[in-house]
Formats: structure tokens, sequence, C-alpha cells
């Protein structure tokens, strides 16, 4: 297989944050493997900006053992490293000061993409939104990246929205869910609206259900402050479950254009009934074999926030009435697997009587490990003996099916920065796509707040608690084993 890469135009991005974790580890990588595809113009710049001290030739060793850090030895080559810190300039500018604006201004050039990425925690937003719009470096076709968490609530979320509004226009804002950036996600949408096979079965009527697991083996070392303040809930499910379960859930959208995807998905959030007291299971885990419990990782240790959710969504429209969404998501696990399966209902007759009842197909599509979709079919088993059945796996692992170039799938952020450049919104959130699922998740968790509701302990790297399991025991159904 030949792997295409359309060419950008020249661009100066901008990484407010840009010695920070998220921009040594996802974003530079990220752009290294860009450039490597061919894909960064010769004269495109990446400027880091933070409080530290550094000189440019500083920040190119810091991000040159970033890459040697965080990038496969089989893909770099000591000379591809050195090229590519040659595009990195660092300015010292302080989001909250007047030091180092006018450098940066400096350093920007004309006739060129300006985008500006805030990697830097959401209480700089405004002020990064601010100084770009009164030092005058960002214009009308800037664009400027923002990162989860995106609030913490609706109002919060809204605030953050006003602010940003104060100075760019949405079609300037690029809210990362870096879910969205995956390849198996779009792949969702390749798969639903590319083939005449599977649209016609996508409803209630041949869906038995649906089931979204982003399950993780990491608990929350380090993050506990964090972590504790925000749950499973915050964390996972209000951006990217729910984006999975939106682009799952959405109807055809007419194109494959921005603003025409993002409608789609905001009708879904907007059809989901709110969440049963029933149809929940909030866990927490335990400790044991040398790690730390989950209440020994936080300050408060009777803090009732979730580090495992599993819910039964319901999205109370004509196509899905009936056909529950099953969701979970958790920390210290068995396995970390992130996947989504449709389970289609069973024949309506069967007429291989000794088997009635038995087979059903499921189409699953892998975010993690091995991007993959796997179609599961009902055939005979071979050999003599009468007419047994069996189901088998249609799979498609990438890598197997596409030749060894696909075996390196572009990670999120490689290909969401660049879509940035591109002017591409298509796979960002859009404002009110945000606020609508903070007005889901709102009232649920204020509900289980209020009560003071305790989550239920589990054992680490098991499937999380009990419960969880009986949720779709008691419909009839179960979820699908946490394996790699
Ligand atoms: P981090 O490691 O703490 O880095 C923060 C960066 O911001 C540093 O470069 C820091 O450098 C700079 N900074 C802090 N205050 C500043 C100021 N007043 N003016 C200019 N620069 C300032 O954080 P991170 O993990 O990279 O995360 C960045 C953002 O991405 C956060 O909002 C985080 O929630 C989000 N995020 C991170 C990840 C991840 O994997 N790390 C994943 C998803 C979302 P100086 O202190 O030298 O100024």
């Amino acid at each position: 297989m030949v792997s295409r890469t359309i060419p950008v135009d020249p661009f100066d991005l901008v990484i407010f944050g840009g010695t920070g974790d998220l921009a040594r580890r996802k974003i530079l990588p990220g752009l290294f493997r860009r450039f490597l595809a061919g894909q960064m113009p010769e004269d495109a710049r990446v400027i880091g900006c933070a409080r530290g001290d550094l000189t440019d030739t500083a920040y190119r060793k810091m991000i040159k053992e970033a890459i040697e850090e965080f990038t496969p030895k089989t893909i770099r080559k000591a000379k591809d490293v050195s090229a590519f810190v040659n595009h990195l300039h660092y300015v010292k500018v302080d989001a909250l000061g007047t030091s180092g604006w006018k450098d940066l201004k400096a350093h920007m050039r004309d006739g060129v993409i300006r985008a500006f990425y805030f990697s830097v925690g959401p209480s700089l937003f405004g002020a990064l939104a601010e100084r770009l719009h009164s030092y005058k470096i960002a214009d009308s076709d800037s664009r400027i990246v923002v990162e989860k968490p995106f609030g913490r609530d609706l109002a919060s979320a809204k605030e953050l929205n006003a602010t940003l509004a104060e100075h760019f226009d949405e079609t300037q804002i690029y809210r990362i869910d870096h879910y969205l950036g995956k390849e198996t996600v779009q792949n969702l949408m390749a798969i639903r609206f590319g083939n005449v096979l599977f649209e016609p079965l996508w409803k209630a009527q041949y869906v038995d259900h649906i089931q979204i697991t982003v399950a993780e083996t990491v608990g929350i070392e380090g993050r506990g402050a964090y972590y504790d303040k925000s749950g499973a809930m915050r964390d996972m499910v209000q951006n990217h479950l729910m984006q999975l379960l939106c682009l799952t859930a959405m109807e055809p959208p007419s194109r494959f254009d921005p603003d025409a995807v993002r409608d789609e998905k905001l009708k879904v959030i907007r059809a989901l009934e709110p969440l049963d007291p029933d149809d929940y299971v909030r866990g927490q885990f335990k400790g044991g074999d040398g790690k730390s419990s989950y209440a020994e990782d936080v300050e408060d240790p009777a803090s009732i926030t979730e580090s495992f959710i599993a819910m039964k969504v319901k999205v109370s429209n004509w196509r899905w009435n009936g056909t529950p969404f099953y969701l979970r998501t958790g920390k210290r696990l068995k396995a970390r697997m992130s996947e989504i399966v449709v389970r289609f209902k069973e024949p309506p007759h069967s007429i291989f009587e000794a088997d009635a009842g038995n087979h059903s197909n499921a189409l699953t599509i892998r975010l993690q490990p091995n991007e993959g979709i796997d179609l599961s079919v009902t055939i005979k088993e071979p050999g003599p003996g009468g007419m047994r059945l069996v189901e088998v796996p249609l799979d498609m692992t990438f890598a197997d099916a596409l030749g060894p170039e696909a075996g390196e799938i572009p990670d999120a952020y490689e290909r969401l920065v660049m879509d940035v450049i591109r002017g591409d919104q298509t796979l960002f959130m859009r404002g009110d796509e945000v606020e609508a699922a903070w007005a889901w998740t709102d009232p649920i968790i204020e509900g289980w707040r209020g009560r003071e509701e305790k989550p239920k302990l589990y054992d680490s790297y098991s499937s999380g608690p009990e419960d969880a399991l009986m949720l779709l025991h008691r419909d009839g159904r179960r979820w699908r084993e946490i394996e790699a």
C-alpha cells in the first residue's frame, strides 16, 4: 500500500506549554512523524513557549531527547531528528504577564498559517486569547487549539467558550478530543457510510445493543489531586465515550464536512435520556499486591469519586428506541482495551433447529490495542455430522489487511495537528457539543454527590465491580471480556 500524504501550506505553529509533558510526549513526536512523511513544508516553523529561560539550541536539545524517548527507534534516524529540530524555536513568554509577547510577535511571519496550541492548563486560556489579540499576534485567519479538560461542568464550559469567543470565532477554535483522531474511529464512519452493507441494519430493528468500553490498567498515580476532583464521568465519559457514542449513533451527515458531522453528533447528545439511578454502577479500585488503593492515592481517604463507571444509556429517537448503549470505563482494570461492539439481533427464525437462538453477528471496532475491525459471522462448522453452526471472525486488523505501512498507524495527535494546519474542523468538538454533553452529565453527577453515593469497591486488575456485570445480566446480556 502506498501511503498518501497531502502537503500542507507553510505555517508558524506556536505551542504554549512547549516544554510540558503533552508537547514533549505527543505533539512534537507527532509532528516529527509528519515530517518523516514529507508533510512538513521546508519553511514550517514551530515555536515553543513557556516561562523557562531557554535558547533555541537548548530547546532543540530538549525536544530531540523527547523524540528519542517517545518515538520508536525503527523510524528515527539521527539525521532526520536533527533536520526536524531545526524547525524549532523557543520564546520565553508568560501567559499571565507582559514579558515575551513582543518577542513572540517579532517571530511571526506574514503570509503563512498561524496556529496557536494552548498546551497549558485551562486557567490560562483566557489570558492567552486576550494577549494574542491585544498584541495583534493572532488575526482572523489564525487558529487556536485547546485541550481537555474543557470545563468541569456546564457553567465553567460556557464561561470558557465565552472567553474564547471574545477574541476568536468558532471556526478558529479547535477543541481536541484525541479519541476522534484515532484511525479506527474515523473508520467507523467509513464503514457505516462507505458501504451499503451496514447502514440498512444500523438501527433498533436489527441491533440488539451496543457496548463501548475504554479500560485502562493505569491507576491515578501522581494525578490524585486532579483526578479526585474529576472522576471517570468527567474525565472520560463526558468527552471520549460521549464522542464514540455520537459517532456510532448519529444519522448519516449530508456531507463529510465539519458542521454537517457535528450537527448530527449534537442531535445524538440532545436525544440522550436522563440516566436512570438503576442504570449505572460506580466503582473505586482497591489496593493489594504492593499497589495502593484509590483511597490511598488521594488526599481524602473517604473520597466518593469514581474510578470506574458502567452505565446503560438510552438514545431517545426513532433509530435507537429500545436499543441500549452500554458504556463502561475505568482505571486499574484487567487490560488496556478500547472498543465499540455493535451486537446485532439473532435471525428472526432459525431453520437450524439444533442451533436455534445461539448466534448473532457482532461488529467490533477496536481502538486499542491492535486497531482494527472485526465482524463475527455464523458459518457451518467444517466436517461431517450434521449442521453445526459456529461464529468466526472476519478480522480486519489494519496492519494485516493493508500491509506493513498500515502497521504504523498515525497517532491521533499527529493527524489532529495537521488537520488544524489544513483548517479541517471535522474531528474537533464544537462549543455547543461540549456544552450539551455537560448538560447531560451535570444532573447525574449532582445527583450522586447530593446523595453522597459511595462507589462499589473493586479489585485492582479485575473487570470492575460485580454489579457492573449485573447491569447487563439482568437484561439477558453480557459484557465482552476485558482483554488485551
Ligand atoms: P505540564 O507538563 O504541567 O506543562 C505545562 C506547560 O505550561 C509547561 O511548558 C509550563 O512551562 C507552561 N506554563 C505554565 N504556566 C505558564 C505561564 N503562566 N505562561 C507560559 N507557560 C506556562 O502540563 P501538560 O501535561 O503538558 O498538560 C498541558 C495541558 O494539556 C493541560 O491542560 C492538561 O490537562 C492537558 N492534557 C494533557 C495531557 C497529557 O498527556 N499530558 C493529555 C490531555 C490533556 P513553565 O512552567 O516553564 O512556564
